[in-house]
Formats: structure tokens, C-alpha cells, sequence
């Protein structure tokens, strides 16, 4: 039997996700879902679209609500289905190396079954805890692993997906990739943010366990300067499975409530995967790399305890505040330009923005600056929209973009694909959803619960002067009294 409620405080809680929106917002957004479901079979959601399609409601797909953009959250109410309930592994084939799921298990969950039986997987975001496939898949995936192995499109082999229309399909063939065969139709649900229709079960490759998986850590004094060391280590022919890295401030941050980290200014660590001997020469490759660029080897042991916390990078919530991330993609040649950008808007804005980061594949890097605020409160909303808008232009005009559209960012679709592009992806999303019931007022439009869509010039204005708001208001203090009690800050 399927679970639905209608509990207030219930459905309260399904109307933010991982950044809440003050509630001044309500003027404009219905962000409170008139119920919540929770279905366990494939049927359950065919039955749950056709629902809304009888009633002209909104369905909005949901995992573990992780994702900061509003991907999960109602804009104008109507059902939240809560994907977690759809949590089994349905079948696991090591002759062929694939696994099937259903999308709403969490990749700790099944990545701890595939390492009993000496699987693992290939790529994972960072929030793998509590992110669940189909969230992941949604928002086009990327993260720990995407370096070597590519990212969420590379590794799914199939999608059932429950369309707008209630129709049941398959994207792909279970065995073999999706490389020619007509156009690819996994590509065209990864990253539709839960638009285009509910994904009910993932088949993906798996691969076995490496003889060694050995994290590697290099201290620099300065984040730009680890710049050229990257642009060496992806033309080297060595091929971390991982590459992450973060600045001073936020390992000050972190020793500051009291937590175990490192203390050597900047710091990237590299996870080599393969053959021990293998391994073994990509270290020595790497080492030439990053000392001949101005980094120091680390201990093995703050290697291994950076790869122990790879998925823990906002430990700072733990000091009751909020740390609402920013994400950019970039060429990987404007590394060191992005950085100092990036600083530029902290100082306008007044903020304390620690930057961490991955380099995502041997062309980009991943940006993730991340500010801490009580983000209840409008004043943090207010630096949330004007430093998001900010960070993307920047992004943008070094050749890159921010990632994912959500609620705020559909404004950008244009932008980033042009006009016609962008009707393109509209017109897709008509074809599939012609009543807009799947996860209406995001990715091609921000909508509101007012019956109209706010035009992309007025939401690109509105959130430039919220910027603007911002530098007038006082500089935000949180952290600083903890960071006033680390002696070398
Ligand atoms: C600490 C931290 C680290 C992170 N690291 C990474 C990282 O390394 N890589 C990365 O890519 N992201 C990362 N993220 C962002 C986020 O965690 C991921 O995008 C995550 O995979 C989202 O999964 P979720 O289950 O929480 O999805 P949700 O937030 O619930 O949903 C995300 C989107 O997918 C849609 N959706 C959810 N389930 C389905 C479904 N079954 N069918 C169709 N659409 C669906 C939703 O409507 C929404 O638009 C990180 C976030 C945090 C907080």
C-alpha cells in the first residue's frame, strides 16, 4: 500500500531542501505541498502521475533533498513523491557488471553491498550519504570518481522513467551504452531536474575493486597557485580517480569549532586507483608534478584522513548556522582568474567564503564556494541570490557556467544555450508535459504561485540588486568569533 499524508507539519517539512527559503518568499512561491506520497513500486507513481493528471496537479519528484536549487521543492504546491520509499536493489548481474536499483536507495547503501561482494562505484557525489541515485541522475550528476570513470550520463546504461503522461519507458539498453542507436534518451533525462519525468529504476555500470586505492596529499601556500600544478597534472597522463582541494579558510574554519584538520594553508589530494605497481609510478609522476609546481607532499596519514572526509566538507553546519554552497564549472585554465574573481564578490558583499573544489574532468574544474548565514533570515536569501548571481556571471565570463538551473537559475537557460536552444528545450519539455503538471516554474521558468513566470531580465535583476541590498547591509559575523580563537588565522 502506498503512504500518503496530509500532515501539516509533514508536508512543512518537505517545502525546503538543503538551503530554506525565508519565508517572505511565500509571496511568491507555494513551496508547501498540498500531500506527500510515498510509493514502493513503479505503479505507485504511474498511478500518483495519473492522479495528478485527473486533477491538474503539480508532482514533484523528490530524493533526499540534498540538492540546494529547489530541484525538489513545489513552487506552486500540489504532490511532493518522496523517492526514498523506493529504495531496493533489483538485481546485481557481475557477469555483464551492471546493477539495477530502484532510484530511491542512497549510493552508502549500495555501495556498501557492492563492496561485500568486491564492486565499486565508479562515481558518487560527495553528499553519498544521503543522496539517493535518482536525485543525483536528476540534477546530471557528477563527483567523487568523475575524474577517471565520467560522470552520471557516462555510467547509466538505463532509466525507467514514468513520463507526464503516465506512460512507462526505457531510455537505453540495459548491457551495452547508449553510442549511436538513435539519439540518447538517458543523455536527455540526466539533468532534467525532475522535469521531464519521475525515473523509477537505474541500471548502471559497476566496476571491480582496485588492488589500491592510495590518496595523495599537497600542501600550497595560496589556492591560485595550485593553478599550474593542475593544468600540468591533466596533461601527465596520470588519471586520479578523484582530484579535490580546498583553501586555508576552510581548514581554519573547520579547527576552529574544534575539528581535526590540517593545518598547511592550501591543500589538494589526489586519489590514484588501480594496480599496486600502477599506482605506485603515478605517485612518483605526481610528486615530480606538484613539487616541481610549488606544492609539498603531506603525511600519508592527513592523506587518508582527507579521503576519510570526503563527504563531510560542511561539517560547519555543526555550528548551528547554515552553509549555502555556490557552484561553478570552469576551464580549467581560468583557475587562478576565478579565484581571484571570486574573492573580488566575497569582499563586495562582505562574506567569509571558504573555496573548495574538484577538478572535473581534464578540461574543468568544479568551484564550490560556500558562505556560512543563518539562512532563515531574508538578510541571508538576500546574499544567497546576489552571490549565486554573481559567482555565475563570473563563471560565465571565463567560459564556464554555475551548475544547475533549480528555481532561481532557470533564468539563465537562455544564456547559456541561446535563444533558440533554450525554445528547443522548451518546446522538448511541452512535448513531453503539454499540461505542466511534472515539476512545473523550474529549469525553463521560474514560476510562481501568481499564474505568470517571472521574465529572465526581472529575476536577473532582481537577484543583481539583491546583491546590491547586500553591500549596504553589515558584514555578516558568524564564525568569527571562532575564528578570532585560532592563534595562526
Ligand atoms: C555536502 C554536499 C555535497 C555534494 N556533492 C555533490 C557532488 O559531489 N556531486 C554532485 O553532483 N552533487 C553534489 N551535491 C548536490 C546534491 O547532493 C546532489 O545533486 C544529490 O545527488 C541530489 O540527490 P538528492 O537525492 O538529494 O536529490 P534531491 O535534492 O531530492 O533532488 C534533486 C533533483 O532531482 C529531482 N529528482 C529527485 N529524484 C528523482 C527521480 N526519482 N526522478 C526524477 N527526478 C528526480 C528533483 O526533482 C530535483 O530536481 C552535494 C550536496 C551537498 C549538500
Amino acid at each position: 500500500m502506498m503512504e500518503t499524508s496530509n500532515d501539516k507539519l509533514e508536508r512543512r517539512l518537505y517545502s525546503h531542501d538543503l538551503a530554506p527559503l525565508p519565508k517572505e518568499m511565500d509571496v511568491l512561491f507555494k513551496t508547501m505541498p498540498d500531500s506527500v506520497v510515498r510509493p514502493k513500486y513503479t505503479q505507485d507513481v504511474v498511478q500518483t502521475v495519473r492522479k495528478a493528471l485527473s486533477t491538474n496537479k503539480p508532482i514533484v519528484p523528490r530524493g533526499a533533498g540534498t540538492w540546494g536549487l529547489g530541484g525538489s521543492v513545489p513552487v506552486k504546491g500540489g504532490i511532493v513523491i518522496d523517492m526514498t520509499s523506493m529504495d531496493k536493489i533489483l538485481s546485481i548481474d557481475e557477469q555483464n557488471m551492471v546493477v539495477t536499483v530502484q532510484p530511491g536507495i542512497t549510493w552508502k547503501s549500495l555501495a556498501e553491498v557492492l563492496d561485500a561482494k568486491g564492486y565499486f562505484l565508479p562515481c558518487y557525489p560527495s553528499s553519498y550519504p544521503a543522496a539517493t541515485l535518482g536525485g543525483w541522475i536528476g540534477t546530471g550528476g557528477t563527483g567523487i570518481g568523475a575524474y577517471k570513470y565520467g560522470t552520471a550520463g557516462d555510467i547509466v546504461r538505463d532509466l525507467e522513467v514514468v513520463l507526464p503522461s503516465g506512460q512507462v519507458i526505457h531510455t537505453g539498453d540495459k548491457l551495452v551504452p547508449q553510442n549511436g542507436g538513435g539519439p540518447n534518451l538517458n543523455w536527455l533525462f540526466v539533468g532534467s531536474e525532475g522535469t521531464l519525468g519521475i525515473i523509477t529504476e537505474v541500471t548502471m555500470t559497476m566496476f571491480p575493486k582496485p588492488e589500491e586505492l592510495r590518496p595523495v596529499s599537497y600542501s600550497f601556500d595560496e589556492l591560485t597557485k595550485l593553478g599550474p600544478a593542475l593544468k600540468k597534472l591533466v596533461r601527465s597522463g596520470v588519471t586520479p580517480m578523484h582530484i579535490m582541494f580546498s583553501d586555508k579558510l576552510h581548514f581554519d574554519y573547520l579547527r576552529a569549532i574544534g575539528k581535526h584538520a590540517p593545518n598547511v594553508g592550501c591543500l589538494v589530494t589526489c586519489a590514484l586507483t588501480g594496480p599496486k605497481a600502477v599506482v605506485d609510478l603515478d605517485e612518483k609522476s605526481l610528486d615530480e608534478i606538484m613539487t616541481a609546481n610549488g606544492g609539498k607532499k603531506e603525511p600519508k596519514e592527513l592523506a587518508d584522513h582527507e579521503w576519510a572526509e570526503r563527504s563531510y566538507e560542511f561539517r560547519l553546519r555543526e555550528m548551528g548556522v547554515g552553509a549555502i554552497p555556490g557552484e561553478i564549472l570552469v576551464p580549467i585554465d581560468r583557475f587562478p582568474a576565478v579565484v581571484e574573481g571570486t574573492r573580488k564578490i566575497v569582499q563586495q558583499l562582505k562574506l567569509k567564503v571558504p573555496i573548495i573544489g574538484t577538478v572535473a574532468d581534464q578540461n574543468t574544474v568544479m568551484l564550490m564556494p560556500y558562505y556560512l548565514t543563518d539562512e532563515h533570515k531574508l538578510v541571508a536569501s538576500t546574499a544567497a541570490m546576489g552571490f549565486a548571481k554573481r559567482l555565475g556571471d563570473l563563471a560565465y565570463d571565463n567560459g564556464g557556467r554555475a551548475v544547475g538551473l533549480g528555481i532561481f537559475f532557470a533564468s539563465n537557460l537562455p544564456k547559456y544555450r541561446g535563444k533558440e536552444g533554450a525554445k528547443l528545450i522548451r518546446d522538448i519539455k511541452k512535448v513531453i508535459d503539454p499540461q505542466e503538471i511534472m515539476n512545473p516554474g523550474k529549469m525553463v521558468e521560474t514560476g510562481t504561485r501568481l499564474g505568470f513566470s517571472m521574465p529572465p531580465v526581472l529575476m536577473n535583476f532582481a537577484m543583481q540588486m539583491m546583491g546590491s541590498v547586500k553591500r549596504i547591509l553589515p558584514r555578516d559575523k558568524i564564525g568569527e568569533k571562532e575564528l578570532a580563537s585560532l592563534k595562526d588565522h
